[in-house]
C-alpha cells in the first residue's frame, strides 16, 4: 500500500477513485433496498449453559442484493453508519425482529427475549426511546422481552448521553447488553454506573480460550467480573466443545455460537423452541 504522502496526490489515484465509486453505488443501492424490501433476519440462540435452555434469540440482518445475494452486514453496515441510512434501517430491524419474537409467542413457543445489534448513529439520535417504544406498540411485545445490544465503544463516545439513554430504556423495561466486550475501553469506574444486564464476552477471546492462558486468565476475570456487578455473562462464537468445557468450569452463564447453532430462518428458531418446548 502506498504511504500517505506530504501532498494530497494520494486522494486522486484510480485506487481512491474505483473506491469513492463503488461506496457511491453502494449508498445508491442500500436506499433503494429499503423500499425494495431486501433485508431480512436470520436469529442465532442464546443458551443457558447449565441449562442447556434456549433464553435468547439475537437478530442478525442480510441483504439480498438484487445481483450479489445475500451480503454480509459487515460490508453495508459501515456505509449505512456514515450515510445515516442506518437510522431507517435499524428501525426496520427493531419493528421486524418485536414482530417475529411477538410472532413465535402467540404461537405458544417458549418465551424468548430477542436482541437487537443498535448501532452508534441509531444511539446518537435523540428519538432512540421513542422509536424503541413505537416498535413495542406496533408489535405488542412485551419491553421485558427486548434486548438491546451496544458497544463499549458507542457508550464511551459520550458516556452521559448514552447512560441517560440506557437509563430510560430500563424504565421502560428494555434489557440493554454490552456487545462485544473486551474490544473496547470503558473503565472500570464507568462499568459499574451501566444499567446493563448483561456483558458479552467478545469473540476474539473465546477463540483460543481452550488453550491460551492469556485469554483463560481474561474470560475467567470478566465472568467474575460481571457477576460481581450483578450483570450476567455470555460468551459468543463458542464453537468446540472444550470452549463450552471451559466456560462451564468457569461459571459462565450464557454461550452464543457455532457450536450450539449458526443464525437460521425464524422458521427454524421456532422448530427449535417448539422442540424444547415438547421434548
Ligand atoms: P455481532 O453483533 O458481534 O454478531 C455476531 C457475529 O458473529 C455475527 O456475524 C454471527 O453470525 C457471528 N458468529 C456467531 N457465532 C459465531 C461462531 O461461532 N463463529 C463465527 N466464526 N462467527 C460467529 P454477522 O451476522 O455477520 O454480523 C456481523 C456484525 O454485523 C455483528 O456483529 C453486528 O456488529 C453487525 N450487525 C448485524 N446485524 C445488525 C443489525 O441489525 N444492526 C446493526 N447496527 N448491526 C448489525
Ligand atoms: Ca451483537
Ligand atoms: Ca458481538
Ligand atoms: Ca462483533
Amino acid at each position: 500500500a502506498k504511504e500517505f504522502g506530504r501532498d494530497n496526490f494520494q486522494f486522486y489515484t484510480p485506487e481512491f477513485n474505483s473506491r469513492a465509486h463503488e461506496k457511491f453505488v453502494l449508498q445508491g443501492e442500500l436506499r433503494n433496498a429499503l423500499v425494495r424490501s431486501e433485508f431480512s433476519l436470520l436469529y442465532q440462540p442464546q443458551v443457558d449453559l447449565r441449562s442447556g435452555r434456549v433464553i435468547a434469540v439475537e437478530a442478525l440482518i442480510r441483504w439480498t442484493h438484487p445481483t450479489q445475494g445475500v451480503v454480509a452486514p459487515m460490508t453495508f453496515i459501515p456505509t449505512a453508519e456514515e450515510t445515516g441510512l442506518i437510522v431507517a434501517i435499524g428501525d426496520w430491524v427493531l419493528h421486524e425482529a418485536c414482530r417475529q419474537n411477538k410472532a413465535w409467542q402467540d404461537a405458544g413457543l417458549p418465551r424468548v427475549t430477542i436482541c437487537v445489534n443498535v448501532s452508534a448513529r441509531q444511539f446518537r439520535e435523540r428519538n432512540l426511546v421513542s422509536r424503541v417504544v413505537n416498535a413495542l406498540r406496533d408489535s405488542g411485545l412485551e419491553a421485558r422481552h427486548l434486548e438491546l445490544e451496544v458497544t463499549e465503544s458507542l457508550i464511551m463516545q459520550d458516556i452521559e448521553l448514552a447512560v441517560a439513554t440506557m437509563n430510560e430504556l430500563q424504565e421502560l423495561g428494555v434489557q440493554i447488553s454490552i456487545d462485544d466486550f473486551g474490544t473496547g475501553y470503558s473503565s472500570l469506574s464507568a462499568l459499574k454506573t451501566f444499567p446493563v444486564a448483561r456483558l458479552k464476552i467478545d469473540k476474539s477471546f473465546i477463540d483460543n480460550v481452550a488453550d491460551d492462558e492469556n485469554d483463560q486468565a481474561v474470560v475467567s476475570a470478566v465472568i467474575s467480573l460481571g457477576q460481581k456487578l450483578n450483570m450476567r455473562v455470555i460468551a459468543e462464537g463458542v464453537e468446540t466443545e472444550d470452549q463450552v468445557a471451559f466456560l462451564l468450569k468457569n461459571n459462565c452463564d450464557e454461550m452464543q455460537g457455532y457450536h450450539y447453532s449458526k443464525p437460521v430462518s425464524a422458521q427454524a428458531i421456532g422448530k427449535l423452541l417448539k422442540a424444547a418446548a415438547w421434548p
